[in-house]
């Protein structure tokens, strides 16, 4: 008796644990939200960056009035 072979599913890219790039120090943090670059765009910012840069987080839809 042969058991049916599984296959592992793996996330095809690992990432390190809650760490993300923050585009405004370059450099990966652990606290990185998303935020208005000011040109329309989206980015990731670390807690420190928002606070240095003023930045205003894009979480959730953009139903900030
Ligand atoms: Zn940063």
């Amino acid at each position: 008796m042969t058991e049916p072979t599984q296959p592992v599913r793996q996330t095809a890219m690992p990432q390190g644990v809650g760490l993300n790039w923050c585009a405004y120090h370059e450099a990966l943090s652990a606290t990185t939200v998303q935020v208005w670059d000011g040109g329309g765009h989206v980015v990731r910012a670390c807690f420190s960056c928002r606070e240095a840069y003023d930045l205003t987080p894009a979480s959730g839809p953009a139903s900030a009035s």
